[in-house]
C-alpha cells in the first residue's frame, strides 16, 4: 500500500474537518485499520510525520486502532477471526467465507482546538 497517499488523505480528512468547526488546528485523529487492510503500521506513522507537516495537522497526535479480521463461515455460519484472507474455518475446515471485518481504513475521530 502506499502509506504516503493514505497519510495526505487522512491530514486532508482532518483539516477540512478543522475548518468546518472554525479551528485552525486539529489535535488528535484515531485511526482505524483492519488486519488485512494491507496497511503497515510503522510505515503509517513515519508518512503521517511527514503529512502533517506544515498543515493544520502539524503537532497533532494520531492513535492506530487496529480491527481484527472476522469472517463468517459460508458452510456452517459461524463467525471466526482469522489470520489472513486464506485461513480456514476453524469448526469445519473449509474456506469459504465472507469477510465481516479486517479491511478497514478509515479515520475514526477527530479532535479540534
Ligand atoms: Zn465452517
Amino acid at each position: 500500500m502506499h502509506e504516503l497517499s493514505i497519510a495526505m488523505n487522512i491530514v486532508e480528512i482532518s483539516t477540512d474537518y478543522a475548518i468546518k468547526n472554525d479551528s485552525g488546528k486539529v489535535l488528535e485523529i484515531e485511526i482505524e485499520i483492519g488486519e488485512l487492510s494491507g496497511v503497515v503500521e510503522e510505515a503509517l506513522d513515519f508518512a503521517m510525520e511527514s503529512a502533517t507537516k506544515d498543515t493544520a495537522c502539524e503537532g497533532a497526535s494520531w492513535k492506530i486502532v487496529k480491527i481484527k479480521a472476522r469472517a463468517k463461515c459460508k458452510s456452517t455460519g459461524r463467525t471466526y477471526e482469522l489470520d489472513s484472507l486464506y485461513s480456514a474455518c476453524p469448526f469445519c475446515n473449509e474456506y469459504g467465507h465472507d469477510l465481516i471485518q479486517g479491511k478497514e481504513l478509515r479515520v475514526r475521530s477527530i479532535l479540534v482546538e
